[in-house]
């Protein structure tokens, strides 16, 4: 009896395969649908602007990778131990130095590769005569950890899907600037690139100015769009010229700063010229750290404090 029902049941099943039509290849590409719906649904990045005071610091958390690019500065390195510490970080696998000013490379020595194992360091290949530059190279000597100098076109892979597209600097830039401590302009020399994932995108400029914008505009316009933008120079008004934010055409703009600097960081000009593009616009001086989350469609900006300016 038990076998009559078990051929039956075999014969139903055959027969419904045969109406509804579900060969071999119907039946995978629906197993790799719902494979690719699964990854969607659970993919997620975290990307937290810390709020540091002075200087930069911004993580990047994918379901693979932790990256920081830039450590802010030197007396805000208890800021940024105490941040790193809120985060859960462990490692580091990707630190990124957009330039060698304190501002911004500040707390490699003392926070980053002192307390978590780094694994490959990126700048943008110039060198410096300061203490804190000749510092880190040192350090990156003894530890054996890998350097590399950015070069605009270039692309770094953050893991579960996440990109860095380099725009700058240049590769006249670094041909010329790598080989010598002499005439530089840091902030104009600044790693400018975007992160991407999905539909999800955020335009990252270290201290870049209108010097830097403008060549950037000219190489890659078409390709600089992007949701959230990491405001050049703390909000510097020398920063985020009009052609600049024309092809970024962020929905929002995020500035890093101390309160009460002495740079008067972000400046009016800026808060203005954002504030007439109706960008949503956060600052880690008013707004602590400001966290953004997203599952490479939508995204999320919740600061700690606060709302948008
Ligand atoms: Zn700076």
């Amino acid at each position: 009896m038990k076998k009559k029902l078990g051929l039956v049941m075999a014969l139903l099943l055959a027969m419904t395969c045969f109406l509804a039509g579900c060969g071999g290849k119907q039946a995978e590409k629906t197993v790799a649908n719902s494979a690719a719906q699964g990854n969607e649904q659970a993919a997620s990045m975290t990307v937290k602007m810390l709020n540091v005071g002075q200087g930069d610091a911004v993580l990047v958390q994918t379901r693979e990778q932790t990256v920081l690019i830039d450590t802010s500065d030197l007396d805000e390195q208890e800021k940024l131990r105490a941040e790193l510490k809120k985060a859960g970080v462990k490692r580091i696998d990707k630190l990124i130095l957009t330039h060698p000013h304190a501002d911004h490379i500040g707390g490699v020595e003392g926070v980053v590769l002192k307390d978590y194992e780094v694994g490959e360091v990126y700048d943008n290949g110039m060198p410096s005569k300061s203490k804190i530059y000749t510092r880190y190279m040192k350090l990156l000597k003894q530890k054996n950890i890998k350097r590399h100098g950015l070069v605009a076109g270039e692309e770094l892979d953050f893991g579960d899907g996440v990109k860095f597209k380099v725009f700058a600097p240049a590769k006249e830039i670094v041909d010329k600037g790598s080989k010598t401590t002499e005439g530089h302009d840091p902030n104009n020399e600044s790693v400018v690139g975007k992160l991407i994932f999905g539909e999800f995108t955020m335009m990252f400029t270290g201290d870049a100015e209108k010097t830097e914008e403008e060549p950037i505009v000219k190489a890659y316009g078409g390709e600089l769009q992007s949701k959230i933008l990491k405001a050049g120079h703390h909000g510097s008004k020398t920063s985020s010229s009009a052609d600049f934010l024309r092809a970024v055409a962020p929905e929002a703009a995020l500035i890093s700063c101390g309160a009460g600097n002495d740079y008067g960081h972000p400046h009016t000009q800026t808060m203005k010229k954002f504030h007439s593009m109706k960008l949503k616009i956060y600052e880690t001086d008013k707004n602590g750290t400001i966290t953004v989350t997203t599952d490479g469609k939508t995204y999320d900006i919740v600061p700690e404090t606060g709302g948008a300016q």
